[in-house]
């Protein structure tokens, strides 16, 4: 497990909470517009020593009440003792995921090490090895949706880009999502693309925004498949 990065304070990155983010190195997709290139094409340098971030996260006790893990794809190198550590502090743990790990992130989970959890919805189940640029085992990322439904506190996100979702793909995940879960999936938020970032395709550098008005036609697509659909750019 190599820890890139530490955002000390965050209170956007997990619903309610005042937090700390861990960046780990790595992940098993390609997507082009992935803004964290460094985290996931180059080799892994400079990394926090796991003694420095527990020894930071036991100082901020009182002041930090969740700690967040993302990547990359940080069910690829996340060690179970390490959360283990965390979770001995008392803090929330949140992971993000793409979901290509379902075995291991419900083995954190019925361990009690994990509280919440994001998971990225690539675009259209027929979409997704275009999108992230691998090969996709579409059947991980089904068994973490189910694993999501009975863990219960979740939230599904999409970075929303026009080339990969207009309203009827929008309309096919949600229809995926509900079919497969046999309910309107809980929380759903639809994330804007913004062109700053070290892309792992440079041409996302040639590429607009998403607009308020594209995300907000697409919530209202959105709105008929989930129970509850955020913005946010
Ligand atoms: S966007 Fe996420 S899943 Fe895609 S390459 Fe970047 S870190 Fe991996």
């Amino acid at each position: 497990m190599k820890i890139a990065g530490l955002q000390k304070t965050t209170l956007i990155d997990y619903p309610g909470q005042i937090a700390a983010t861990l960046f780990l190195y790595g992940c098993n997709f390609r997507c082009g517009f992935c803004y964290n290139a460094d985290l996931v094409t180059k080799e892994a340098k400079g990394s926090f020593k796991e003694e420095e971030i527990l020894a930071f996260l036991d100082k901020r006790k009182g002041k930090l009440n969740a700690v967040c893990i993302t990547g990359g794809e940080p069910l690829l190198t996340l060690t179970e003792s390490f959360l283990k550590k965390i979770k001995d502090l008392g803090y929330l743990v949140k992971i993000d995921t793409n979901g290509t790990n379902p075995r291991k992130l419900k083995n954190l989970i019925e361990k009690g090490l994990v509280d919440y959890v994001a998971m990225d919805i690539k675009g259209s189940k027929e979409d997704y090895d275009i999108i992230t640029g691998v090969k996709v085992n579409i059947n991980d990322i089904e068994e973490t949706i189910m694993i999501l439904k009975e863990f219960e506190n979740y939230e599904f996100r999409t970075t929303t880009l026009e080339e990969f979702h207009n309203s009827e793909k929008i309309e096919s995940i949600g229809k995926w999502l509900g079919k497969l879960m046999g309910e309107k999936p809980y929380k759903y938020f639809l994330q804007g693309f913004k062109k700053d970032g070290d892309f792992i395709d440079p041409e996302y550098k040639k590429k607009n925004n998403t607009s308020e008005k594209y995300l907000k036609d697409l919530k209202k697509t959105a709105d008929n498949y989930f129970q509850t659909v955020g913005i946010r750019w």
